[in-house]
């Protein structure tokens, strides 16, 4: 018998942590020059610095720094006046090096947190340490079936990537979540996600990499005190990931503790095909890095005030433009949870701030446009229809330009063709047709087509005027008020109404 998410529930004590790489969004790398920018041909954005030649010398990027710095700050973390790289060394074909330059013991910003809500109920996961390192190179692996090594007839390796700067932010074990942990996961990845792109500091774009969780699972018995031995999820990279990648792996432990085997401590690999799992290299004995301090690059010391600089000009961060938005837009608790779940709150509050009244703003985005994005498959913030959009649609349906109907047509047509609102509006002709002779021309029209329903309205069988109204409605393409219409068809055939 499989095992249920109830089961699990009853006897164990689910614990996670999640290590998030960041790509910054700096023009150049960490140390060199050399260009970020994303999809270029192979090879072409090196130097000998991120090539790691004999005698290159690296430099730190220090708008990275800064770019940490606020990260930390926006997370809680202290900032360490001093701190130093360090090499960690290991081979990898797409590290060209044979150590990656990073931070061990002395990282830059320290002892965070991060509160995040799960249907109002608040969670706070700490932030052990920020630190800055480079990323690798990209490896492809030609020939197999799977794109893994195993199997491939041969490898390419694209150093574009190598010594981008990459911010590694590590949380503290999350304990107390119990059934929600997968969820709590997911807020907090989302949460972070957020406040990443309201600094302006990464594109965040999972999807391209820029933004990848390591996950880390454990189960120990109810009650039991004790923590359980931990598995980590390598590269989740989607939201939905995050929290099938918890839960599956809470799943697969509770299998093995519940046979009396025990979880080996190993990197895992998430499948976004099947949903779960598998073993990549085991962990057991730790791999030794021989870190030691970087003897190329001087150590970091922040000024502390330029940290106070950049900590006063940080943006408005998301949860506190949400308590704001609450605030000012008047929306009931319950109100404000449905669109954080959603993740419209942002999207509500520009609606608003671009003139829609907030209830129509709020049905909107928890209507029409969440069913869009749950069709596509993606947030209502990628959805790619603007705040300013539905403030649009809102006015045009307000003066009577438009029916919800025929707004809801432009959406599609917005979606469509990526133009705005009065764009697909003038293009697609969309105008609720109120020109009341043109409406009568209609009506003597689909009275003419359809003597029988016509007579029986006559003859006092007011329902079957439906059918009429649908031929006016056809033939103005639903850009009629079809109450108007109805009204019309009535008093024409003095149906006993
Ligand atoms: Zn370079």
């Amino acid at each position: 018998m499989t095992l249920t998410y109830e089961d699990v529930l009853g006897r164990y004590e689910p614990v996670f942590g999640l290590e998030t790489h960041v790509e910054l969004g700096t023009e150049s790398k960490m140390f060199c020059g050399c260009s970020t920018r994303f999809g270029a041909e192979p090879n072409t954005q090196t130097c000998p610095v991120c090539l790691g030649l004999p005698g290159a010398m690296p430099a730190v990027n220090a708008r990275a720094v800064e770019d940490t710095i606020k990260i930390g700050l926006a997370l809680n973390c202290s900032i360490a006046p001093w701190c130093r790289f360090a090499r960690k060394n290991y081979f990898y074909p797409d590290m060209p090096k044979n150590f990656q330059t990073s931070q061990y013991d002395e990282p830059l910003c320290v002892d965070g947190y991060l509160d995040v809500d799960v249907d109002g109920q608040n969670y706070r996961v700490g932030i052990e340490r920020v630190h800055m390192e480079e990323d690798t190179g990209k490896n492809t692996h030609v020939g197999g079936a799977t794109g893994r090594i195993h199997g491939a007839e041969y490898s390419l390796v694209d150093y574009n990537r190598a010594g981008i700067p990459l911010i590694e932010i590590v949380t503290r074990p999350v304990p107390g979540t119990g059934a929600r942990a997968p969820e709590v996961a997911r807020a907090y990845v989302t949460a972070l996600r957020d406040i990443l792109r309201t600094l302006g500091v990464s594109d965040v774009r999972m999807e391209q990499g820029s933004l990848r969780c390591d996950v880390n699972t454990s189960l120990s018995p109810v009650g039991s005190g004790a923590w359980g031995t931990r598995t980590e999820t390598k590269n989740v990279n989607s939201l939905r990931s995050v929290e099938r990648a918890v839960r599956s792996e809470m799943l697969r432990q509770a299998e093995l503790l519940d046979a009396g085997e025990r979880v080996r401590q190993e990197t895992r690999h998430f499948s976004e095909v099947s949903g779960d799992t598998r073993p990549g290299r085991s962990k057991e004995e730790a791999t030794d890095y021989r870190y030691f301090p970087e003897p190329d690059l001087v150590p970091v010391a922040p000024d502390p005030a330029w940290v106070e600089q950049i900590r006063a000009a940080l943006p408005e961060l998301p949860a506190a433009r949400r308590a704001r938005l609450r605030e000012s837009l008047g929306v009931s608790a319950e109100d404000m949870v449905q669109m954080s779940n959603a993740g419209v709150v942002d999207l509500v509050g520009e609606t608003v701030e671009a003139g829609a009244p907030v209830d129509e703003a709020r049905n909107w985005w928890l209507g029409y446009l969440t069913q869009k994005a749950n069709e596509r498959e993606v947030d209502a913030a990628d959805l790619g229809v603007a705040p300013g959009d539905v403030a649009r649609l809102v006015a045009l349906v307000a003066d009577g330009t438009l029916s919800v109907a025929l707004a809801r047509q432009a959406v599609d047509a917005v979606l469509e063709t990526g133009h705005d609102v009065d764009a697909v509006v003038a293009e697609r002709g969309l105008r609720k047709v109120s020109d009341t002779s043109a409406l009568e021309r209609a009506a003597d029209e689909a009275i003419a087509a359809d003597p029988d329903a016509a007579d029986k309205v006559r003859g006092g069988k007011a329902a079957a005027v439906g059918a009429l109204v649908g031929a006016v409605m056809k033939a103005t393409r639903g850009q009629a008020d079809a109450a108007a219409v109805k009204q019309i068809l009535l008093d024409k055939l003095g149906g006993g109404v």
